[in-house]
């Protein structure tokens, strides 16, 4: 588990300012949403989380640490995308196992990491098969397991569901909220949809334009 704190953050793309002095803390373990229509700079901000983009103001802490300047590898954080980015010609064991291979990690080692994230997600029938084999939730699955097998502190999620049908959208609402407890990690996801937001969350953060509109627990938000 690790805690999360965002402060004071600012981020200019160009002359353009999309972030505009945002405050969030979130503590160790808890599953916070980033919720607000699209271009209020959710992703930018998960972006500068994961250490994808500069920041041009404020600061970010992972675990008390501040990881401003640190690579993407460096931050004990996985993300998982939107739009999957598997390898298609890479079978399913190896989309798991690619980032641990560029990382030197010794080859049994990946293999239980592996093993261990495919058992986590029913993906163990189908390690040998291609992405193009896959229904979408299986897709779904193995990107979640590209995360998963890097054992991170902190999981970010990219509006994960977005490309899911309605049905199977609840379902991995599901899955990834007994993902994130059953690894004891801290989640920061983003959504532009409130009943995700509301279903899923420990905490939601309400942005708009850039900024924090709301913070809060999910009733405390929008029981009255
Ligand atoms: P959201 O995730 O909430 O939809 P984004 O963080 O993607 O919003 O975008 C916030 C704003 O920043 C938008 O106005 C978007 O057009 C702008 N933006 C995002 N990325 C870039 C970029 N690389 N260059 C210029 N503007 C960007
Ligand atoms: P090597 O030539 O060293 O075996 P590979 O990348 O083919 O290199 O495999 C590395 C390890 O990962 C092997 O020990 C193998 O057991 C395991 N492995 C590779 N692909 C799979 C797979 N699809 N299912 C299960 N284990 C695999």
């Amino acid at each position: 588990m690790a805690s999360v704190q965002i402060r004071g953050i600012q981020k200019y793309f160009g002359g353009t300012q999309v972030i505009r002095g945002v405050d969030i803390d979130i503590e160790d373990g808890q599953f916070a949403v980033l919720v607000g229509p699209s271009g209020c700079g959710k992703s930018t901000l998960l972006r500068m989380l994961a250490g994808l983009e500069q920041i041009t103001e404020g600061e970010i802490l992972i675990n008390g640490k501040v990881v401003n300047n640190m690579q993407p590898k460096e931050r004990d954080i996985a993300m998982v995308f939107q739009n999957y980015a598997l390898y298609p010609h890479m079978t399913v064991y190896d989309n798991m196992a690619f980032s641990l291979l560029l990382a030197k990690i010794d080859k049994d080692d990946i293999k239980k990491r592996v093993d261990r994230a495919s058992e986590i997600l029913g993906l163990s029938q189908l390690l040998e098969r291609f992405p193009r084999q896959l229904s979408g939730g299986q897709r779904q699955r193995v990107a979640m397991g590209r995360a998963i097998v890097r054992d991170p502190q902190v999981f970010l999620f990219d509006e994960p569901l977005s490309n899911l049908d309605a049905k199977l959208r609840v379902q991995m609402r599901a899955e990834i909220k007994e993902l994130h407890q059953r690894l004891h990690t801290t989640s920061v996801y983003v959504t532009h949809d409130q009943i995700e937001a509301m279903t899923m969350a420990d905490q939601i953060v309400v942005m708009h334009d850039g900024v924090v509109e709301q913070r809060g627990k999910p009733l405390d938000l929008y029981d009255h």
